[in-house]
């Protein structure tokens, strides 16, 4: 199974034809059909790491200031136990506790509303440990590979620049973030995981593409489970509302 890292941007996505949702519907019907979906996404950080173990996972509505018809967006598709028991299983008990409140926030179902628009698919969530130093994301990211081939799609959500203080509604991106997401995406390509694992060694520009990293961090799951010789597409490489990098991606 292929694994996605993908840049959500603004939850509208979730409910504007735009050229993001365009591209998220197209990659979903290209994948091969996922018996299960483990999302890794921005929006729910934790002490510990934890793993929804919810059999119906409530849709989380975590922003503010948007319209009613987003509020209105649910999406209803069944949670995975038994998923989450392999998840803590892989990554080890003392590791991964089992969540029974979460659900699915924006960073999952804004974009699998879109790839899989009917939320048949089983979704797991798994959060991100405060604790852990990006190179420890990276070292749990990769003890999930084994999912890939028992058909469980792991999708990483976040946004590789992402500035909501210096945004600014419109359609480009401002040159500095512009310029730092190219270096990314070359960091990527060239798999300098090391590189992309130190960012904040990667020049001045770092503290205002990445002033807090929970965006970040998904990044590093999607990068531990790329096999040495597999490929890597990227799509939606568009930076928007001048400081997020709509930047996406998918291995195998
Ligand atoms: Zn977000």
């Amino acid at each position: 199974m292929p694994v996605l890292f993908v840049g959500h941007g603004n939850p509208m996505n979730a409910i504007e034809d735009n050229e993001f949702s365009r591209e998220w519907a197209a990659v979903g019907k290209k994948l091969p059909p996922p018996k299960l979906i483990l999302a890794i996404s921005a929006h729910w950080e934790s002490e510990g790491a934890q793993v929804t173990a919810l059999p119906k996972p409530r849709t989380i509505h975590d922003f503010y200031g948007f319209p009613p018809e987003l509020f209105a967006v649910q999406y209803p598709a069944p949670g995975a136990p038994e998923l989450a028991r392999r998840v803590r299983a892989l990554l080890g008990a003392e590791v991964v506790t089992l969540d029974q409140a979460w659900g699915l926030d924006h960073g999952t179902w804004s974009v699998l509303v879109r790839m899989f628009p009917k939320a048949e698919v089983p979704v797991v969530q798994l959060s991100l440990n405060r604790r852990l130093a990006p190179a420890e994301h990276y070292a749990l990211g990769g003890k999930l590979a084994a999912l890939r081939a028992e058909g469980v799609l792991v999708l990483c959500s976040g946004n590789i620049v992402h500035n909501l203080r210096l945004l600014e509604w419109g359609d480009r991106g401002f040159d500095w973030a512009e310029a730092f997401d190219r270096k990314l995406a070359a960091l990527i390509e060239a798999r300098d995981h090391a590189a992309l694992m130190d960012y904040a060694k990667l020049g001045p520009e770092t503290l205002r593409a990445i002033p807090t990293n929970e965006h970040y961090l998904p990044l590093l799951y999607a990068l531990a489970l790329r096999g040495p010789a597999e490929p890597l597409k990227f799509f939606a490489e568009k930076v928007a509302l001048g400081s997020i990098s709509m930047r996406s991606f998918q291995v195998g």
